[in-house]
């Protein structure tokens, strides 16, 4: 899995990888999934913490009392596509326009009214044209700074020592509630929720 270059690095690519504060944003991908994301949320509430989900279109769809909860419990909305085709990016842009906008359509059905504002690329596999359509449909495009590589499915203990060693003020941190087994996320989560928010302001973009 690639990660986006650094928008210094590119700034046509015009993608957010910071809160632009000292806060830190936690975002969770690939979801809403009936058997993990209740967890995610169970545990964001247990330490009033708000987070960010992007969301997959399909999931959404056949998920929509998630995609509600996640709402409801003050949470904010991400577009993630479809169904996460990680070569989108060098699709027409009339293809991912339609991909964007179905997505943005099915979340907001799902959500009550709420559509995504923010975009974040399958993969983080960017380009100047899925960023250029992001915005055209209002939606800025959202990457991160800190990858703890959870969809691998590291032990638990691995993925708080990437989490705890470079967050830093200001982090969009990367992790899944969807998209395989999130046990060890999970896991991870309860001892990586308390350690943030003893030290950073925890922010939902
Ligand atoms: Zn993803």
């Amino acid at each position: 899995m690639v990660s986006a270059a650094p928008t210094a690095a590119n700034p046509a690519l015009r993608v957010r990888r910071t809160t632009g504060t000292a806060a830190v944003a936690l975002t969770f991908d690939d979801g809403p999934d009936p058997r993990w994301t209740p967890q995610v949320l169970g545990l964001l509430r247990k330490y009033q913490i708000k987070a960010t989900f992007c969301l997959i279109g399909g999931q959404a769809r056949a998920h929509p009392a998630l995609v509600k909860q996640i709402v409801r419990e003050g949470h904010s909305l991400c577009n993630h596509t479809m169904r996460h085709d990680e070569h989108l990016k060098n699709k027409s842009a009339q293809r991912i326009a339609a991909d964007l906008a179905q997505t943005s359509a099915l979340i907001k059905s799902a959500s009550g009214g709420i559509a995504p504002r923010f975009f974040r690329a399958p993969g983080g596999n960017w380009s100047t044209r899925i960023t250029a359509v992001a915005a055209s449909q209002h939606m800025q495009s959202l990457g991160w700074a800190v990858d703890p590589q959870d969809w691998r499915r590291p032990p638990a203990a691995r993925i708080i020592t990437t989490v705890e060693r470079t967050t830093r003020a200001g982090s969009v941190v990367l992790m899944h509630d969807a998209g395989g087994n999130r046990a060890q996320t999970v896991a991870a989560l309860r001892t990586l929720l308390p350690y943030l928010k003893a030290h950073y302001r925890l922010v939902a973009l």
